[in-house]
Formats: structure tokens, sequence, C-alpha cells
């Protein structure tokens, strides 16, 4: 395994594993923009990353040649023999595991520890080197229990019933977990989606994951009338918030879903009134405890706060390596993929 310019390259097979670039052979850990680039020659990836894929990048530039690859099964490639396994990020995210002449790596991708009822858990496997993200690799980081930050949400509705509620949240995973939280806190209401979010559930139903009534926002009666959708949830991605399109909505209270959230001074800064702490990656805790779990005596570290877990893989006497991958952990200003968003609403964001 060789860190090149292109991302991860597995020399005796001969392919790269989420390649920042175009290249001829990649394996594809999920969905999301950092990790899933357009126009590879040939992809391996899971049923739904492909799908992602091709719902966000159109038909044309996901892959020129497409193979599905069913996590646990085996695929043989020249030497290599290469697994995926469920690494409950989002829908159809999975980790890369490789073995090659009695050694095992295991490329984690970005993951999570917690219950995601629209997508696989994650399943630790013993490896020798251990690939992982650092995206919240730092005590400071501590997620709370995402049922607790849904049911503020739910007690700010109660309390502000003339408002609508706009929750600021990635389009691939944030958007349908958030969904399927409030579905199981009880809240069966019609949930309002801003239009860059409607293809990827729609997806997510295909695949399975009930989301229960979703709805595109209406355009106002008037152009510039506000006053839609109060004490109702309305979802859009965290560049709508600035836009001339949160004038429809009846005094909208903004909040946001993200991992970040924890960070006092970046809720402030965007103008979030009520912050969710909700996160789709490890926490500090869960990135340790991992680490313990899969027994890798190495651990490398794609990108995030890569200092402060390499130091404490030192404290444990393993040998940690930061590998500074490029463009990585960049999904969070992840720009709306135009083809998702109605042409209305996509000449709003870019103002
Ligand atoms: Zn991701
Ligand atoms: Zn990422």
């Amino acid at each position: 395994m060789r860190v090149t310019p292109q991302g991860l390259y597995c020399v005796p097979g001969d392919f790269f594993i989420d390649p920042g670039r175009a290249v001829p052979r990649a394996i594809i850990t999920h969905g999301h923009a950092d990790h899933a680039r357009p126009d590879h020659d040939h992809v391996l990836a899971s049923a739904e990353t492909l799908g992602i894929m091709q719902a966000r990048m159109g038909e044309g530039r996901a892959g020129r040649q497409r193979q599905v690859a069913v996590p646990g099964e085996v695929v043989r490639h020249r030497d290599v023999e290469i697994r995926l396994v469920p690494a409950g990020h989002v829908l159809g995210s999975c980790q890369v595991v490789l073995d090659w002449q009695g050694s095992r790596i295991v490329i984690s991708g970005d993951y999570k520890r917690r219950r995601d009822p629209t997508c696989a858990p994650f399943e630790p496997v013993t490896c020798d080197v251990f690939v992982t993200e650092a995206t919240f690799g730092l005590p400071v980081f501590r997620h709370p229990d995402a049922a607790a930050e849904v049911a503020r949400l739910l007690e700010s509705l109660r309390l502000f019933p003339d408002r609508a509620h706009l929750v600021g949240v990635y389009a691939l995973g944030k958007a349908q977990r958030l969904i399927a939280l409030l579905r199981e806190a009880g809240w069966d209401r019609t949930i309002y989606l801003h239009g860059a979010l409607l293809k990827l559930c729609e997806l997510y139903e295909a695949f399975g994951v009930k989301l229960g009534p979703l709805a595109p926002v209406p355009a106002p009666a008037k152009r510039g009338a506000g006053g839609l959708l109060a004490g109702e949830v309305v979802l859009a991605p965290p560049s709508a918030e600035a836009t001339a399109w949160i004038r429809r909505l009846a005094e909208p209270l903004v909040c946001a879903a993200s991992g970040w959230m924890r960070v006092r001074q970046r809720a402030k800064a965007r103008g979030v009134e009520l912050p969710l702490i909700i996160s789709d990656h490890a926490d500090w805790d869960e990135l340790l405890a991992t680490i313990d779990e899969v027994q890798a005596p190495e651990i490398w570290v794609t990108h995030g706060r890569d200092d402060a877990l390499v130091h404490a893989m030192a404290l444990r006497g393993l040998r940690g390596r930061a590998l500074h991958l490029l463009g990585r952990g960049e999904e969070d200003e992840d720009p709306v993929p135009p083809e998702t968003a109605p042409a209305e609403t996509a000449t709003e964001q870019i103002a």
C-alpha cells in the first residue's frame, strides 16, 4: 500500500481506494464527494454506493465499468483478496478489507459506531494495519445521544408552533438519518425538503429505507411572499439558509445537525439558533474503542485531527502514521450537485 498524489494505492492489486482524481481502477468506500470522484475507468463498490454515484454524477460519469461487491463477499483481483464490510456511516458505506500474502489492511473510509436506522452497522475486522479517519479526533468531541438531540428539536416545535424549523443537513446521509430518527420519535407529519435533497431521499426509499411522508417545499403564492410551513420541519442543505429561498418560510428558526455543532462559535458564526449535535463520524471515544477492537499494531490516519490521535496511539504502544490525504473531510462544504436541484433553487444557491 502506497500513498500517492491520487490517494491510497494498492501496489499488488494495481488499484486505488477513494482516489481524489480519475484513475483506471478504484474501490469506493461511500458516496460522499470527498471519496467518490467521477470518471474512473473501473469502479468496485457496494450496489448502494454505485447507485448514489449515478444519482449525483449522472450515469455517464460514475465509472465506465461498474462492479458491484456484496458486503462480506470476497472478490479476487490479481493476488489480492478484496472484501467490503459495512462502515455504518451512510447508506452503502463500507470498509475495504485487503488480504495479501498473509497480511491484512483495513481501510475504514468514514465510519461511526452509533446506531443508524438508515444503514448497516460498522463491523470491526481484526487486521495488521488499520486506516482510520479522525474527523472528530480530539477528546473534546464526544457526541451526545442522537435521540436526545431530536427530542430537543421536537420540544422547540412545541414551544414555537408559529415558526418553520429549518434544519441544515448534508444531502447524503444526515438528511435521511434525521428523518428516520424523527419517525422513531413519533413525528409522523409530512417533512418538507429543499429540492436538493429529494433525489437522494428517493434513492434511499428505493433501497428499502422507509422515510415516511416527504414533500418539496411549496413555492410562495406570490414572489417574495413568506409565511409558509409554520410548525413544520423543513430540511435543506447548509448553504440554503443564506439564500433568498429561506424567505418563503414562516419566521424560520434555523437549526443545523452536525458534529461540528459541538463548537459553539461555529454554530454562532453560521447563525444557527438551535444546534443539534448529530454526527455520522466516530467521536473520540469511538475512534479509540475501534482501534482497540481491530487489534492492529499499526494505525494510519487519513484526515482530520490526526496529530491528537497519532499521539494517543503512541501512548498505547501502537505505531501511528498521519497520511494527510488531500481533499478529505470536505464533504461538510459539499456543494449541492446541480443535477439534484430544480433550476429555480439552483440559481438561488449560487447567490
Ligand atoms: Zn463521508
Ligand atoms: Zn469523508
